[in-house]
């Protein structure tokens, strides 16, 4: 396992200054709007400080990396908090993998009753994938492990549908079988000190519904409109595969996925961060067959210190400035389509009638994959399957359903929509499709028009997308 040293005395790196510049901007007493300027992201300064997570991320990571667990009663009094009803699975990642290499399969027990899964391994990092973790003092390159995604079914269900990361500390995936979708998540994902050997096994209707929490595309939306790009593109993708489809083949294409994980969300996750995120990278794969893409992972970094971490702000249009910002000046050189920031803050928007809401992720507009000066998407470390889903939809020219269908229609998919759980009932408990505009737990399945959406972008502007040719599964 790796084991970083922390310090909270610590300078901040440097990273052009603008962070710091955000950062600092937040303290000011007024609320105001700063004109966009040539390569500059205008900063909207709050009347309060954006009360940011760090000594609690401290606390957390100190959890997390000294690997002491909650008891079993402490634990399913956390896990009551958020499921309804769960399964508690421990395992040995390490045993789960010698089986997996020694037979083809894994056993794991859904719904009271064993299954075994055969799985094939999928790897999901593009040619160009490194795994960077950022301390105050030096990048360290880690080395290309062996491939620890995999897909497969349950054996004797041939319509069945498995998702799976096994990596030496870390289980997670899910299992779709009968029309049901069990998730497997280790339980420090709900519980700090829950574990990484014990898996909590749910489904999407198990899980409590969250008020009052939204994708911020409209707000920062506004905001971004007239930014400059700094700099030339990055380099393009050099995978090309030649030949034309036939009836046993298809055509998809890869979006090259570049990601960054804050320090608060290396808290969470600690020397798992990376390996975390290529499993939410497997799972949404599952589903964005349905759009004829494959979502790769061209480049990984973490920042394991406060103090030489660029992101630090909570508010979710300086957080997106400070990625828009960190891209454009450090980070111009790295082959991708989109950037995506990980991040383990609550972040906020705040309104001008001085109220403040919680949101959970943002895009800056519609349809930037391929536009790499404005391809930047972020979103928080909840529910994340649909959540990632859900942004990167966007940055593919999905719209939230209110605009590709109607309002009504949206309510009607999506019942909670506009308005939190505390003022209009419970959401919709069989949660809604990827794209409704209130996160809360879809069904992580695209509605038809987002399909639409999405496939007729790529042909249009998705030129960047690699094409590749896969055989053909009915
Ligand atoms: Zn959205």
């Amino acid at each position: 396992m790796f084991q970083m040293r922390f310090r909270n005395e610590s300078e901040k790196r440097n990273t052009g200054g603008v962070a710091l510049l955000l950062a600092s901007a937040c303290l000011l007493p007024a609320t105001l709007t700063t004109p966009a300027a040539a390569g500059s992201c205008p900063a909207v300064v709050s009347p309060q400080s954006i009360p940011c997570s760090g000594n609690r991320a401290a606390e957390r990571l100190e959890m997390t990396l000294s690997g002491v667990t909650v008891s079993d009663f402490a634990l399913h009094q956390g896990l009551a908090e958020s499921l309804r009803h769960y399964a508690l699975e421990t395992v040995d990642p390490v045993a789960m993998r010698q089986q997996l290499d020694a037979t083809g399969t894994v056993s794991l027990s859904l719904a009271g009753q064993s299954r075994q899964l055969v799985l094939e391994a999928v790897d999901l990092r593009a040619p160009s994938w490194e795994s960077l973790i950022v301390t105050e003092d030096a990048d360290i390159r880690l080395p290309a492990g062996p491939v620890d995604t995999f897909k497969g079914h349950v054996a004797g269900q041939p319509r069945s549908q498995v998702r799976l990361l096994i990596d030496p500390d870390l289980v997670m995936g899910y299992v779709e079988l009968d029309g049901r979708r069990f998730f497997i998540d280790p339980a420090y994902k709900f519980v700090p000190g829950g574990g990484s050997n014990r898996l909590v096994i749910y489904q999407e209707a198990d899980l409590l519904p969250e008020p009052g929490i939204d994708c911020a595309l409209t707000e920062v939306r506004e905001h971004a409109q007239g930014l400059d790009a700094r700099s030339a593109d990055a380099p393009g993708d050099q995978h090309l595969v030649a030949g034309a489809p036939s009836k046993r083949f298809t055509l998809v294409r890869w979006v090259d996925f570049a990601t960054d994980a804050d320090f608060e969300y290396y808290a969470i996750h600690g020397s798992g961060t990376n390996a975390h995120i290529r499993g939410i990278v497997n799972m949404i794969n599952g589903f964005y067959g349905d759009t004829a893409l494959i979502v790769k992972v061209a480049s990984q970094r973490v920042f394991t210190s406060q103090g030489g971490d660029p992101y630090s702000t909570c508010s979710v249009w300086g957080q997106w400035c400070e990625l828009w910002d960190e891209w454009e000046t450090n980070r111009q050189g790295v082959a991708r389509d989109v950037a995506y920031l990980f991040s383990g803050k609550a972040l906020f928007w705040d309104l001008p009638n001085g109220f403040r809401h919680r949101v959970r992720g943002t895009a800056n507009m519609l349809g930037t994959v391929c536009d790499l000066d404005r391809a930047y998407v972020l979103s928080t470390d909840y529910r994340e399957v649909g959540l990632v889903s859900h942004e990167l939809g966007h940055a593919l020219d999905g719209r939230h359903l209110r605009d590709s269908l109607s309002l009504s229609q949206e309510l009607a998919l999506c019942p909670d929509v506009d308005c939190g759980a505390d003022t209009c009932g419970d959401p919709n408990p069989a949660g809604g499709p990827v794209m409704c505009g209130h996160i809360q737990q879809p069904t992580l399945d695209f509605h038809p028009v987002t399909v639409s959406e999405i496939k007729s972008f790529v042909a249009s502007s998705g030129s960047c997308l690699s094409p590749v040719i896969i055989p053909y599964w009915p």
